[in-house]
């Protein structure tokens, strides 16, 4: 049997913002199915890892290969997030889909989509929420919500588990298991192993 072919390759990567060196020489393989943490103080480069990964930054050296029509979601780090954006969890979550529509007219299976989403997640009650009401622990699942609607085969989380209390990470931690036991690849960052 010939194995899988990884979904992500990065080979001899090296990269910088313009000033010195952030990652060197990185060679690393994201293999289907796979549970990866990436672990690192703060600045060490996990987020401009993340970044190559998902393709919204490109190496300074070296080659990031991706599998053919894969498709890959992204957890920001909740720190980055501009609250101020005025619309409702279920909104948030279409818009995922649509992010060219200010305001998002869901087709019915949408709708419906949304909501089994939600309701996987343990949020489906808080659908009409307006996002600037979230708790940690709800922002982090309405980010999650978000990066499942777009049917992802890899999954990319930048610090999933900071910034939310104990019993959230315990239940993120948890949820990212049953999914990475359904097929999705994951991998995520933490500064903090304890957290773990
Ligand atoms: P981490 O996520 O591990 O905290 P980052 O990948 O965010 O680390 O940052 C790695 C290094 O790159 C840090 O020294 C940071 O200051 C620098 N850096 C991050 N983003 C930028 C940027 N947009 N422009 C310039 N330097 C950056
Ligand atoms: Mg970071």
């Amino acid at each position: 049997m010939i194995a899988d072919a990884p979904l992500i390759s990065l080979d001899g990567v090296g990269f910088t913002y313009g000033g010195g060196p952030v990652l060197r020489d990185v060679s690393y393989a994201v293999e289907k199915g796979q549970f990866t943490g990436i672990v690192g103080p703060s600045g060490s480069g996990k987020t401009t890892l993340l970044r190559l990964l998902l393709g919204t930054l490109k190496p300074s050296r070296g080659q990031v290969s991706r599998s053919a029509d894969l498709a890959v979601s992204y957890v920001p780090q909740l720190e980055t997030v501009n609250w101020n954006f005025p619309v409702t969890v279920s909104d948030c979550v279409i818009m995922s889909r649509k992010p060219t529509r200010l305001i998002p007219r869901p087709t019915k299976a949408e709708r419906t989509e949304v909501a089994e989403v939600l309701e996987r997640l343990g949020i489906a009650d808080l659908a009409a929420r307006h996002i600037r009401e979230l708790s940690g622990g709800q922002q982090q699942r309405m980010f999650l919500a978000r990066a499942l609607i777009r049917r992802p085969t890899l999954l990319l989380l930048d610090e999933p588990t900071s910034g939310v209390d104990v019993q959230t990470r315990h239940e993120v931690l948890h949820l990212l298991d049953d999914l990475n036991q359904d097929g999705l690849a994951i991998v995520l960052t933490t500064h903090d192993l304890n957290g773990m």
